[in-house]
């Protein structure tokens, strides 16, 4: 079957890691017999370097004409955020980007592999009972997208942040997350503030409502700060969590790190007709990059979720998985989730070993 694939690698090690997520899908292509066309273009940094602008027209037109998007990392040292190269960089790519292609959908799985047990920054009583979970955050609304706003008054600085969410938005995301979570273990959490604030009090009662259409699903409300601590004291509870785009950003970061690297999960964003942009969880790692060490796991199944979820491609998905999975299983490991006793691999090496088993 013939697909069009946008490949963004961006800035930092999402340059050194795209290539072997689009290795992985020129192996897969060959060997169930599809044919993928691969489009590269410039985001973030990379793109302000050559055409000023960290989301150029060229790179809008070539996604939108994509069947699906391979997206790296963008942005720079933290230290040089100032500089007009950085500068807003990731407001100005991904932001754009979401809503360019009415993303209004983020999916973050976490899950700790049997063989990365000892990666996981919790203690064995915690993950004996395994931790596998779904994070769904909304997209498109919510804090990031309401009016930022500085004022002075009697010699004080004043800033505002507008947080709005409509039913729609809600009710959309909410049966997405419902249907996922029948395809899962059945169990959905939704994650709110609502003792505090009125956009969670309508999130809670729209959420509630639409849970009554899923009987099957086990459903609870959660606020958020009890979320935070629950993760950590107990991740084996949860299923899907189902949340808002700021508490999604903050909590989908925290389930990223129990696997033990933000280098080792997928992400996917999707718009209601299943056209997904697919990314690594962490960022471009400006302390690794160009060091041949960071971990390429995270983005090569970002491959294998466009695979599942854009193209519906589940065999060739589960072929990818099981390779990484492999590779883990023959002690290969990068630095960030190396223990004494294992083998350190470059992020080459690691890419190959992974590439070998789909084969
Ligand atoms: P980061 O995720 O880039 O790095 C945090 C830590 O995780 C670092 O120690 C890094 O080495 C490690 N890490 C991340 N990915 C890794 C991988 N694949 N292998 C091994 N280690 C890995 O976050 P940060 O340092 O806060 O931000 C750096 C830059 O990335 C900033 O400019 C930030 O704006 C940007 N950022 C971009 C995205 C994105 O493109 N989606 C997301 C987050 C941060």
């Amino acid at each position: 079957m013939k697909k069009n694939i946008a490949i963004l690698p961006g800035d930092g090690i999402g340059q050194e890691i795209m290539p072997h997520a689009v290795k992985a899908l020129h192996v897969i292509a060959e060997k169930y017999n599809h044919h993928f066309e691969f489009h590269e273009v410039e985001v973030g940094g990379a793109a302000f370097e050559k055409y000023g602008s960290h989301f150029p027209e060229q790179t809008k037109k070539i996604c939108e004409q994509a069947d699906a998007v391979l997206f790296g990392s963008v942005g720079g040292p933290v230290s040089e955020a100032h500089l007009p190269k950085w500068k807003n960089c990731e407001r100005n790519s991904i932001l754009a980007l979401r809503k360019t292609l009415n993303l209004s959908m983020n999916l973050r799985p976490a899950s700790v592999y049997p063989a990365l047990a000892a990666s996981c920054p919790l203690k064995d009583h915690v993950i004996k009972n395994g931790i596998d979970l779904l994070i769904v955050r909304e997209l498109l609304g919510d804090i990031y997208f309401g009016e930022h706003k500085r004022w002075h008054q009697d010699n004080i600085s004043f800033a505002s942040d507008v947080a709005e969410y409509n039913e729609k938005q809600i009710s959309s995301i909410a049966h997405r997350a419902f249907q996922l979570a029948k395809l899962r273990r059945g169990k959905l959490t939704s994650v709110d503030k609502a003792n505090v604030l009125e956009t969670s009090k309508l999130w809670r009662e729209v959420v509630s409502h639409i849970a009554l259409d899923y009987p099957d699903v086990i459903f609870e409300n959660m606020l958020v700060d009890n979320c935070a601590m629950q993760l950590v004291i107990d991740p084996a509870q949860f299923d899907v969590i189902l949340t808002a785009n700021l508490f999604g950003d903050i909590l989908s970061d925290l389930a990223a790190a129990l696997p033990g690297s933000l280098g080792l999960m997928p992400s996917a964003s999707l718009n209601e007709n299943g056209f997904g942009l697919y990314e690594p969880s962490g960022g471009s790692a400006p302390d690794i990059a160009g060091k041949n060490k960071a971990n390429p796991i995270g983005q090569i199944l970002s491959a294998a979720l466009l695979l599942r979820y854009s193209f519906g491609f589940y065999e060739e998905a589960d072929a990818i998985e099981m390779a990484v999975q492999g590779a883990l299983r023959s002690h290969y490991r990068t630095a960030d989730i190396y223990h004494e006793g294992l083998q350190l691999v470059t992020t080459e090496q690691m890419a190959s070993a992974i590439i070998e088993r789909i084969l």
